[in-house]
């Protein structure tokens, strides 16, 4: 037990962990010798998760920016089990089906007007090698040039946990340190440190310039999380940056490669980030509330110039087919997604979700041991000095009922679109009062 820790938090762990579960399962990024707890759920409605003694906890995560509608939607629940009802799968290698054909169109309509071609892929991480395998094949088949196949990015960005996803995160925060060389190694430039919400300052594109000018024949793409860095780092940089790295791409004649699984379907206050540079990729990933967090999947859209190029080439086809490949669950949960999105005003409901952080956090601000506040769209963060106990922090979470799950030295929050006023308010205050009063990140 650490010096912070309430003997009264130990019962809630006992009564609340699963003994077999702590021995036998894996969770993320977790220890088996000594696992951080992990907390048995038994159902989920709205905002709201229940443990299995009852216990409610607002939700502030959306099971990592998934569950956008929250949980247990009825209109989603309706999609999932009339398309159940038909076919819950079939592969996508020679049969076509209506819930892909119209979630596509939805897609295109949603993307960037130079998007044309889409690619539905499993994950997060899989879209990223997707999205990094057409880059490499269409690069080769526009060039013929055969070393034209590395990458670029910004520190601390985070694309996944495939190989080639990890290869392109921060190879310090990006979680993938333990793989050092047996990763393909990459150009990494510093992060752009102009705020989101500040000036640009022109010096912070200078490195990927530099970069550029002396490796640009290595290399076939940039990869960027638009406007919001997520597990790498959740840091909120200047629209600018985007527009540099358009204009560096075409120069060049690189394709720009734009993540967008996170910040995705509002999350940042626009239908997705790249809206707010008015810059288009040549190649976009979309994934997590893709699916409202109901299945994994996730989607590559690319121009018809990428596409035909990859077609061109020397296998004269894209070399990706996942034996899941727009499974039509999926494919029909997003649909019944967009619908809801599209029902609604969400850039006014993400507007008030956003004030009501700001304001419940900006007190933090002059917190000692504190070091910023950001808040853009549904993303609250507060960053502190030191690293914060994970474990530790989510049994304070329990207690007070309220669901966050920290990382490093980011405590954030991305809760479901649906939260209530009220509901984001107390998980605003819980997150300052573990912070300020149970952890005491203010003492030395
Ligand atoms: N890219 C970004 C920006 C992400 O945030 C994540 C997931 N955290 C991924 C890719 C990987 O997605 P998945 O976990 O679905 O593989």
């Amino acid at each position: 037990m650490s010096l912070n820790e309430p003997a009264d938090l130990s019962p809630i762990l006992d009564s609340l962990c699963d003994e077999w579960d702590r021995r036998h399962l894996w969770h993320p990024y977790t220890s088996t010798i000594d696992p951080l707890p992990t907390y048995k759920v038994a159902e989920a409605h709205g905002a709201i998760i229940t443990l299995s003694d009852g216990t409610p906890l607002i939700d502030g995560m959306s099971s990592w920016w998934c569950a956008i509608h929250g949980y247990n939607h009825p209109e989603l629940n309706k999609a999932a089990s009339s398309q159940l009802a038909k076919m819950s799968h079939v592969m996508f290698g020679g049969f076509t089906h209506q819930p892909a054909i119209d979630l596509g169109k939805e897609l295109l309509a949603l993307a960037p007007s130079s998007m044309h071609n889409i690619f539905y892929a499993d994950s997060g991480s899989v879209a990223v090698e997707v999205a990094m395998k057409m880059a490499v094949q269409a690069m080769i088949s526009k060039t013929g040039d055969h070393r034209k196949t590395n990458f670029a990015t910004i520190r601390s960005g985070y694309h996944g946990d495939t190989w080639n996803a990890m290869s392109v995160c921060d190879p310090v925060t990006g979680m993938h340190g333990a793989f050092g060389s047996a990763l393909p190694v990459r150009y990494f430039v510093p992060q752009p440190r102009s705020r989101f919400d500040g000036n640009w300052n022109p010096s912070d594109i200078e490195p990927l310039e530099h970069l550029l000018e002396d490796k640009h024949e290595d290399i076939a793409a940039i990869i960027l999380e638009p406007i919001v860095q997520g597990a790498g780092g959740m840091w909120f940089y200047h629209p600018q940056f985007l527009k540099e790295a358009r204009r560096l791409c075409d120069r060049f004649g690189l394709y720009l490669i734009f993540d967008e699984i996170a910040t995705g379907f509002w999350r940042t206050g626009k239908s997705f980030a790249w809206q707010h540079a008015g810059v288009e990729p040549d190649i976009m990933c979309i994934g997590k509330g893709l699916t409202a967090g109901y299945l994994t999947m996730s989607a590559v859209m690319t121009s018809k110039n990428v596409a035909d190029t990859i077609s061109r080439g020397e296998a004269g086809v894209l070399m990706h087919g996942p034996t899941f490949m727009a499974n039509p669950l999926a494919c029909s949960i997003a649909l019944g997604s967009i619908k809801l999105l599209k029902e609604q005003d969400m850039a006014s409901r993400i507007a008030c979700l956003e004030g009501i952080m700001k304001k419940e956090l900006e007190p933090v601000r002059d917190l000692q041991g504190v070091t910023d506040v950001r808040v853009l769209g549904a993303i609250g963060v507060i960053e502190t000095e030191k690293p914060v106990d994970v474990g530790l922090f989510q049994k304070h979470c329990v207690k007070r009922g309220v669901w966050i799950r920290p990382f490093g030295r980011n405590v954030y929050i991305m809760p479901p679109y649906i939260i209530s006023e009220e509901q984001l308010s107390k998980l605003c205050r819980e997150m300052i009062a573990i912070l300020k009063d149970d952890l005491k990140i203010h003492q030395k």
